[in-house]
């Protein structure tokens, strides 16, 4: 509903009140405050008629994560040296399901990148139509140069203490950055050992012991599959376009491999020592090679020019090579105001998130003031969590889908989500997927936390 002159008057000021709430109450979490403002700015106006909400201070409560765990995490690496890192679990809200969302060991992990990412996860979580509520947590700990022993001994000194505080009904972790299959099994074998249960409680488990075929691949095809949905909007599709994709880990392999599959040219991929660009695209084999350079040889992306040639382009990020799509798949913030105009100037037309918060503000605004199609994180990559709670559900079931199960699955999901952003997105011709995702990821968890009261 269109707002009237005076509704939208006072939905700006409100929103500037309650950023203002939440910066003094996050103090130094600029990445929560960026997030929260990013879904806020839909909301507020949202709210603007909704009295039962307004009155319940849903958006207030829902800033609030339910609880924050924080805890030491003592190892010794491979000279006999104790190591101390610090382990969170931010347990956002459980409102439609049990808490639910990745672990991330990564130097720069803090509790104000955790809330970030936790609050994301409530709201993208309840995109997926599946009950889930909303967690994130990881360590500080830098897996890069370590070797397998300390990584293991790692996880198993985190769990010891992780283990208290999830289970099947109350919370399950998966993997983020710098948390993949390794780990996952590490992490998993001894939350077994501690609890003596066997329960589906880490979700991207090994195949052998309660893993669903296609979570691997779930994030990566789940934002192509996003992409497609949009650029049929527009009558177009992924053949024959020319796409740039960052980071080389799981969500960008997978990313790159089904752009590939359904026709698309693929140009670049990156990690954090720059960009590789390759003119004549990546294909099936060159990716393959990557794939396995990242995580069995654990090497540097800037290896692919001396095997298959193209460019390396150090301490660079590929948003200046002009493309018709464009999926950041690797960090928050990747993506600037600068770069956005970029890639608007080069016409670039579909920009699809397989990262979390990879776009600043500043380039979201450039995305929507150039009615390109913009495909926000929490329901372009929601495949991955979509797959790992169709894991739990085998899991509880005891059996195991088949691969063409599992991907009908999650492309089906994916339309769902698709056809949810366009009821709560369309602005005339144009449709606002950020709106679209942020409201209709909303309403789900603020009517289950109407209905239980003040809690
Ligand atoms: P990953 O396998 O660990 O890969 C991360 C990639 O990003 C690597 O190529 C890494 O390069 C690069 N990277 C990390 N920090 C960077 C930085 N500061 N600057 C440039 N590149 C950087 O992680 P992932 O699972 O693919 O996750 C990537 C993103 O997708 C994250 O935002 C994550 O939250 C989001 N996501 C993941 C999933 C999932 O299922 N895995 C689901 C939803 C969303 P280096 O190797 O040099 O560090």
């Amino acid at each position: 509903m269109a707002l009237t002159k005076t509704q939208k008057r006072h939905a700006d000021e409100y929103l500037l009140r309650f950023m203002h709430g939440l910066e003094r109450r996050n103090p130094g979490q600029p990445e929560f405050q960026q997030a929260v403002h990013e879904v806020a700015r839909d909301i507020v106006p949202f709210l603007e008629d909704k009295q039962a909400y307004k009155h319940a201070h849903i958006l207030d409560r829902m800033t609030e994560p339910d609880r924050t765990i924080v805890f030491r995490v003592c190892w010794v690496d491979d000279d006999n040296h104790v190591r101390v890192n610090r382990g969170t679990r931010v347990q956002f809200n459980n409102a439609i399901g049990p808490y639910k969302g990745g672990l991330r060991f990564h130097k720069s992990v803090n509790v104000s990148i955790l809330k970030f990412l936790g609050f994301e996860q409530v709201l993208k979580n309840s995109l997926t139509t599946l009950p889930m509520g909303g967690a994130k947590g990881g360590a500080n700990f830098n897996p890069h140069g370590k070797s397998d022993g300390e990584v293991m001994r790692f996880c198993q000194a985190f769990m010891s203490e992780l283990f208290r505080h999830i289970g099947p009904y109350t919370d399950i972790p998966a993997g983020d950055i710098g948390v993949g299959p390794r780990e996952v099994s590490y992490l998993f074998g001894q939350y077994k050992r501690l609890k003596n249960q066997f329960t589906g409680t880490l979700t991207g488990k090994g195949l052998a012991f309660g893993g669903s075929l296609i979570r691997t691949e779930a994030t990566g095809y789940g934002n192509v599959y996003f992409a497609r949905e949009m650029l049929g909007t527009r009558g177009e599709e992924i053949k024959g376009k020319s796409c740039v994709v960052s980071g080389s880990g799981n969500v960008a392999q997978y990313t790159a491999q089904k752009l590939i599959q359904l026709g698309g040219k693929v140009l670049t991929l990156s990690d954090s020592g720059g960009f590789i660009h390759d003119e004549k695209g990546i294909d099936e084999e060159k990716l393959s090679w990557i794939i396995d350079l990242k995580n069995n040889k654990r090497g540097r992306i800037h290896e692919y020019v001396d095997k298959w040639g193209g460019a390396f382009h150090e301490g660079a990020r590929p948003w200046s090579v002009p493309c018709d799509l464009a999926f950041p798949c690797a960090t928050q913030n990747e993506l600037g105001e600068e770069e956005a105009k970029t890639l608007a100037a080069n016409g670039c037309m579909l920009v699809s998130e397989g990262a979390n918060m990879p776009s600043s503000l500043g380039a979201i605004n450039v995305f929507l003031d150039n009615k390109m199609l913009f495909g926000p994180a929490k329901a372009a990559n929601a495949g991955g969590v979509a797959v790992s709670g169709l894991e739990q559900t085998q899991n509880a079931m005891r059996l195991s889908w088949t691969r063409e199960e599992v991907d009908d699955n999650l492309l089906d999901i994916m339309k769902k989500i698709h056809t949810a952003c366009v009821e709560h997105g369309t602005d005339g011709e144009f449709i606002n997927y950020v709106r679209g995702a942020n409201v209709a990821g909303f309403i789900k968890v603020a009517d289950a936390m109407l209905a239980y009261g003040v809690l």
